[in-house]
């Protein structure tokens, strides 16, 4: 028997507001336990919400980025469920009058529905320890976005690809960083199989707040053979919870499932209707940064990038990249130098100190052959080591290239009055001694000498 399989995805995305959801407490990640925290947060009998702003235009924005239908009006809703982290035992979300709804996201693998974007706070966090388990409210109040999608993914190479694109995206239009070892970006994975052919859908299993792609992929993957085996032998697949274990690579079922009707949502009493005018929905559109995949035709377009260049330079290091070519640097040159020596340093984990001006400087002093390959890579280095101007390490250091006739000829007589045996072998017919002479002499000017203007002098003098 062949089945169909399918799966949405809710994906819980942190937001880069400053401040909190309800309260002005600070958003940001780690810290001391309960140093960012107030009454509000920590859900205090009494308090009241004050809905932030800032939050619902990022949602705004990741539903415009995510063609949306943005509505005229909102509200808020209470989510009912108890748990230690949550302190006032609801969660304020929304249920039927979400910010976002009715978009879509293309990936190469087909377009896949995203039924809506809504908003809500984030719970704190448990620590569990020894015998004991303490709670730290920081992330109380933190804001989210909870995206959720059609079940329109059939593989997990398209479940895969939906959530790099989607994370290439938010971070693009900077809604949330999506940095999962922070938890910044969760996703629950519902998966069901219905028989090919078939039109009734088969019940759906979720997982909750997987923090890993791999983790979503692989349990997507683990899914499968396990429904597919229940139907094979007849069975019937149940509503259910379970929890994707990554180390084992195998599920456990948490709960059968709770209904929508079992967390009583009802509209928030303390935060009324917002009305979302067309006027603030123009200027939100007008200030939206371009997205990754503008960004990368419009590299291919503007700058004749290839798409793969195009493509790793709209995700980092964006901003270095157009402020070189805006002070002068040859878009290719600068591209091929990001991707390649200045990656590399990064990867080394060398930080970067520098911006585009000086980064131009150097592709500068190259293209006018005042410095070499060679020679550009050092003081690339040094660059990184005291985020120094270009000009000046080539000067103090005495870097520039090599070009005066006369310098190169005594380094050339030099180097063949040094390596007779080698001038001998030449002489006999073995081609290579001559390589070897190269790169003797290029030592000899400590790398600088013009390699051609080398190259050159050594041939007119092994011919004599
Ligand atoms: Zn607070
Ligand atoms: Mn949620």
């Amino acid at each position: 028997m062949s089945y169909k399989m399918s799966v949405g995805l809710e994906i819980h995305a942190e937001l880069l507001s400053k401040t909190k959801i309800f309260c002005s407490c600070e958003n940001k990640f780690g810290g001391k336990e309960n140093t960012r925290c107030c009454p509000v947060c920590m859900g205090f009998p009494g308090t009241l919400p004050v809905l932030n702003k800032k939050a619902v235009e990022l949602c705004i924005m990741a539903g415009l980025a995510l063609n949306c239908e943005i509505s005229e009006s909102f509200s808020m809703a209470r989510k009912n469920y108890f748990y230690p982290d949550l302190p006032k035992a609801y969660q304020i979300s929304q249920s039927e009058n979400p910010i976002c709804k009715n978009g879509y996201l293309d990936t190469k693998y087909g377009r896949v529905g995203i039924l809506n974007i809504h908003i809500e706070e984030d719970a704190g966090k448990l620590i569990h320890r020894n015998n004991e388990t303490l709670i730290d409210y920081n992330r109380c109040g933190v804001p989210l976005i909870e995206i959720v999608t059609a079940p329109d993914m059939h593989s997990k190479e398209h479940v895969n690809e939906f959530l790099q694109s989607l994370k290439k995206l938010l971070k693009s239009i900077a809604v949330s960083d999506c940095n999962m070892q922070e938890g910044s970006l969760r996703c629950d994975v519902n998966v069901s199989m219905q028989k090919e052919g078939d039109n009734t859908p088969g019940e759906r299993c979720e997982y909750k707040n997987i923090n890993t792609f791999k983790g979503a992929v692989n349990a997507v993957e683990y899914e499968i053979k396990r429904q597919s085996e229940i139907l094979n032998f007849g069975g019937k697949v149940e509503r259910e919870t379970r929890r994707w274990d990554d180390i084992t690579k195998e599920s456990t079922i948490l709960r059968k499932k709770e209904n929508m009707a079992d967390y009583h949502y009802f509209e928030e009493p303390d935060i009324p209707t917002v009305k979302i005018s067309p006027e603030t929905l123009l200027k939100i559109k007008q200030k939206m940064p371009e997205t990754s995949e503008q960004k990368k035709q419009r590299y291919m377009k503007e700058f004749s990038l290839c798409e793969y260049d195009a493509e790793l330079l709209s995700q980092n290091n964006s901003n270095l990249f157009e402020e070189a070519v805006k002070n002068g640097a040859l878009p290719k040159d600068t591209a091929n130098l990001i991707l390649g020596d200045i990656s590399k340093l990064v990867n080394e984990g060398k930080k970067l100190t520098f911006g585009g001006d000086k980064l131009a400087k150097l592709l500068c002093l190259q293209d006018k052959k005042i410095i070499n390959k060679t020679i550009a890579k050092q003081v690339l280095e040094i660059m990184f080591e005291s985020g120094e101007d270009p000009e000046k390490i080539v000067q103090n250091n005495n870097l520039a290239e090599i070009t005066d006739a006369g310098i190169i000829e005594e380094i050339v007589l030099k180097t063949l009055s040094e390596n007779q045996k080698a001038v001998l072998e030449y002489n006999q017919g073995k081609k290579q001694a001559f390589s070897f002479l190269l790169g003797k002499a290029m030592e000899k000017s400590n790398k600088k000498a013009n390699v051609h203007l080398l190259k050159e002098a050594l041939q007119n003098n092994l011919k004599k």
